[in-house]
Parts: structure tokens; sequence; C-alpha cells
């Protein structure tokens, strides 16, 4: 049996293992290569052996225990611990485990480090680094409002897009920012959406939130409620957030 530069030869007796050895070694001398006598040894599994092997001109050793394809094999066959761990297939628990310990920290710092080189992504690492970004999909699990979530990851995602706004068709630098601040088309449902914001929180605290940038307003909007946290119990949070989305679901890009 061979793997890679590792040769394995069974034989059942020690004649006939000495003639597998012979064969190798004049494969050997055919193709030009050479076995290191040191590396190579003989494991005995049945009874202690006087007879010697030569590989060539070499003997080689009889041991009791050696390494073969990085596996601890013994002559009394007991299962190594290697053998077990190589031999046990993960349970679902352990895979997942396995997972998130060897693959899932690297890959993450790959996309992180890959999504800071990228200006595309300023908006969603922003709103992802105050708000992770499963609680999207959390809050589409708590509200069962599926689309909702799926529209405002879309938000998230879309770089900072300048162009022509589809519902009033003038020409603006940022359009997600300009449909939830400026839009002369959502004037009334921008209305009824501070009027309601008003009512769950202050006019106090709306007349401080809606003076801020037009960037802060709409990453409120957007879920990253970081302020109202301080100043609501969690029951007005997820109406704050679904006021937010809803009136989200009229912007286009
Ligand atoms: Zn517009």
């Amino acid at each position: 049996m061979s793997f890679a530069d590792d040769v394995v030869c069974i034989g059942t007796s020690p004649q006939r293992l000495q003639i597998l050895l012979n064969c190798a070694y004049d494969y050997s001398l055919r193709w030009r290569f050479e076995f290191n006598p040191l590396k190579s040894v003989i494991l005995c599994y049945k009874n202690e052996l006087e007879h010697v092997f030569n590989l060539g001109d070499n003997d080689v050793n009889i041991l009791t225990e050696t390494r073969h394809l990085g596996i601890l094999r013994t002559v009394d066959l007991s299962p190594s611990s290697d053998i077990q761990l190589s031999c046990t297939f993960p349970t679902k628990f352990q895979w997942k485990n396995i997972v998130s310990s060897a693959v899932n920290p690297i890959e993450r710092l790959q996309k992180e480090e890959r999504m800071r080189r990228d200006n595309d992504f300023v908006k969603f690492l922003r709103l992802s680094e105050n708000n992770n970004y499963d609680f999207l999909w959390q809050y589409a699990k708590i509200s069962g409002r599926l689309l909702t979530a799926k529209h405002i990851a879309k938000l998230w995602t879309t770089p900072p897009t300048s162009g022509n706004c589809k519902l009033c068709g003038h020409f603006v630098l940022d359009i997600l920012n300009h449909q939830i601040c400026m839009c002369t088309e959502l004037q009334s449902q921008r209305l009824s959406l501070y009027n309601r914001l008003t009512e769950l929180t202050s006019f106090n605290f709306m007349y401080t939130t809606v003076s801020k940038s037009d960037e802060s307003f709409s990453d409120l909007l957007l879920g990253n409620h970081e302020d109202l946290c301080d100043i609501l119990i969690p029951e007005h949070r997820l109406e704050v957030l679904n006021e937010g989305f809803s009136f989200l679901k009229y912007c286009r890009l």
C-alpha cells in the first residue's frame, strides 16, 4: 500500500515480507531513490520475531509501535486515542463546535478585513457594529415580519448611492437618506411616523433626534436604536422598530 511517499508492505510470514522488501528495494534501485532506513520499521502483529529484515544492505528495526500517516499503530492492535478520534465521526453538535472554533473566527476576520477596505460597506459596518446583523433575523422571528426584515437587510447592505430618486425623480447624492428625511413623495408618511414616534417616546426626544444629521436619523429608523434603548422599555423598543421599519417599506432604491 502506498500513500504519497509512504509505503507499507504486509506479509503473512517473515519470508514473504522479506520478498516484498526486496521488491521495494529493487524498485528504488531502478528509479534511483533511496529508502531511509531510520524511518523504516517492522511491526509484528503475532509472535515475537528473531528474524532480521533487510532493505538492501540495511537492517530494518523491529518495533512495537510506529506512526503511519500521523496515526499511532501498536502491535497489540489496541485503538490508540489517535485512532479512536480519527474513527469517530463527530456528532452534529461536535461538528458545530469544530466549525465555530476552527473556521468561523478566521472566516469572520477575513470578511471584516475585506469590508473595512471597501467603502461600499460603510453603512453596513456602522449599523452591524451597534446591532449584530443577526438582530434583523431575530426581529423577523419575534415580529413575524420576514419580508420587512429582508427589505431592511437590503437597505443595510446597499452602498450609499447617488442618482435619481425613484419616487420624486430628483437627482440626489444619497437616495436612501433623501427618501427618509426629505423626499416630498413621502411627506405624509413621514409626518405620521413623527407623530407615532412622539407618542411612543417624547416630543423632546423626537425634536433632538430629528435635529441631528440625516444620517443619524436614518440609522435610528434602520434599527440603530442605541439612544432609544436607554429610555424605552423593551416592548416600546419593538414598537419603535416596527414604526421605523414600516416607514422604510416605502423607500425604493
Ligand atoms: Zn425623492
